[in-house]
């Protein structure tokens, strides 16, 4: 089975904030999860980097729109490598694989008479290179979500006739036995939009004539593609359209578009038209997440609070960054955060929860069993329910993108053994009954094993180190592939008796 799963492509005016590595880090998890249970997975992300705000940043710096595009292009897949985000492709719309792929597709279109000629005069945004309606202007007549005045502005374009698909689109997100549904995530955001379709569809504008930098209309060279369109033609170019066939017919339609919900529109609505238009198949899943406030600010570069993902990583580390953004918020949702807020997430979770599980595991075992995997049965019924823990709706919530509940499914499985080690009392045992004690610790290693194979996803690195703290064997990867798909704790454990373990160190730091 094939999994193909996108982030929207970045604007490439700004640097990488906590908004973008959310919807990354989300998407990377899932990726990764869905690879260990033996999919074939394409993960995509990129840049946009077309458009007057490009443009105008550029000149700004006194740099070429391209040189300017690298620049900032790269500095995206720095902070995707810094994140440990597993990424299979990445794009730019400067890449001449998507010019081809855009003047394919606007070829299609023109041919049948899809795209037509128009004079067209509105309040202009550039800010989201888009035109408003008065209708959707803020009460001061600004744009609802950069708060500037659009400008006026007018000029002959040509225009995509996305009116003609209205029916079919309603029919394609309201019928879920229609052979091309498209589940638009959250149900809430897919009302607002079948609200919005119902009340009609107008034609959108499909090129500009004022904008060089941008993809030239192959048919009327004055003119470019719309930034728009020419960005949500990335998610087919990526998978080899139109000249790899082979690739493109494996992964395309994408299984999930992943973005924030202000671009939800224009990939529920202007995509699948596009897409229709030119007879390929629809994405099966929308999903859009929420707005991230701070303390109940809104995160912006006037107000000087914007987060950096560079500075997540410093304080917490690169694996608490990625388990702890993506516990905040309830997927799907607007969500409010703090520093305050991360930091005792980080300590609760993280230092106490699972930090001390394993370091207090260790320390028994190092004093009593020279640091190695005890000789020991294992005590089945505990494991077990350890394992119960984390079966029972772990994979629904990461399938549905309930990451935070899937941490919880986690945080559960790891009190669990905190409770039976308070329970056990092994430095009491270490007096008492050694052979008892050597069940204990045995069987601990082994729920912390099954522990870090489902922590895998969302920290990488941790799960790898703990792997090899509590000598287990074999690679991780693989043995979480094999355990996911047979569901087999393996008779002698996944740490063997007799095997070296290592001293854990201070996995996590108190943060105070
Ligand atoms: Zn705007």
């Amino acid at each position: 089975m094939k999994f193909y799963i996108t982030t929207p492509i970045y604007y490439v005016n700004d640097i990488p904030h906590i908004g973008h590595s959310y919807t990354t880090i989300v998407a990377d998890i899932v990726a990764r999860w869905k690879r260990l249970n033996s999919f074939d997975v394409y993960f995509l992300t990129g840049t946009d980097e077309h458009g007057a705000k490009i443009a105008e940043v550029a000149k700004a710096k006194g740099k070429k729109p391209q040189e300017f595009c690298d620049e900032m292009s790269a500095k995206f897949r720095a902070t995707w490598k810094l994140l440990n985000i597993s990424n299979d492709g990445f794009i730019r719309t400067t890449e001449y694989r998507h010019f081809i792929a855009v003047e394919n597709i606007v070829q299609i279109l023109f041919d049948k008479g899809l795209i037509f000629k128009k004079k067209y005069g509105g309040m202009y945004c550039i800010g989201c290179e888009k035109f408003f309606a008065k209708k959707d202007l803020d009460k001061n007549g600004h744009c609802p979500f950069h708060k500037t005045k659009p400008i006026l502005q007018s000029e002959e374009n040509y225009f995509f006739k996305l009116s003609f698909f209205k029916d079919a689109l309603l029919e394609r997100i309201t019928d879920v036995n229609h052979k091309e549904y498209i589940n638009i995530l959250p149900e809430e955001r897919k009302n607002e939009i079948v609200g919005k379709l119902k009340l009609g569809l107008e034609d959108v504008s499909f090129s500009r004539s004022t904008i060089e930098w941008g993809i030239p209309l192959f048919f009327d060279k004055s003119q470019t593609v719309y930034v728009w369109a020419d960005a949500l033609i990335n998610y087919i170019t990526a998978v080899g359209y139109p000249s790899d066939e082979t690739k493109f017919k494996n992964y395309w339609p994408a299984d999930v578009h992943l973005m924030a919900k202000d671009i939800l529109w224009f990939h529920s609505v202007v995509w699948p038209a596009i897409l229709m238009g030119a007879q390929l198949p629809l994405p099966k899943t929308i999903y859009s997440h929420g707005f991230f406030t701070l303390n109940g600010n809104k995160m912006s570069k006037s107000l000087g609070n914007v987060i950096s993902p560079q500075k997540l990583v410093e304080n917490y580390g690169v694996d608490a960054t990625r388990y702890l953004v993506v516990t905040l918020i309830p997927f799907g949702h607007d969500g409010d955060i703090s520093w305050q807020g991360l930091t005792l997430k980080y300590n609760t979770d993280l230092a106490n929860n699972l930090g001390n599980l394993i370091s207090r595991t260790l320390k028994v075992a190092e004093k009593n069993f020279n640091l190695k995997a005890p000789q020991a049965v294992l005590n089945l019924d505990f494991v077990k329910n350890v394992e119960k823990k984390l079966k029972e709706s772990f994979a629904y919530n990461m399938d549905n993108f309930q990451l935070h509940k899937a941490v919880e499914n986690l945080q559960s499985a790891i009190t669990l053994v905190n409770i039976q080690i308070e329970v056990d009392a092994p430095w009491k045992l270490a007096k008492t009954d050694k052979s008892k004690l050597a069940m204990c610790i045995f069987s601990y290693l082994q729920a912390i094993d099954i522990i870090a194979m489902y922590l895998l996803s969302f920290m990488p690195s941790l799960a790898e180190r703990i792997w090899q703290i509590t000598g287990a064997s074999g690679n991780i990867s693989d043995i979480t592939k094999k355990y996911f798909t047979n569901g087999i704790i393996p008779e002698g454990g996944f740490s063997v008796s007799g095997t070296d373990l290592k001293p854990p160190g201070v996995l996590f730091p108190r943060i105070l």
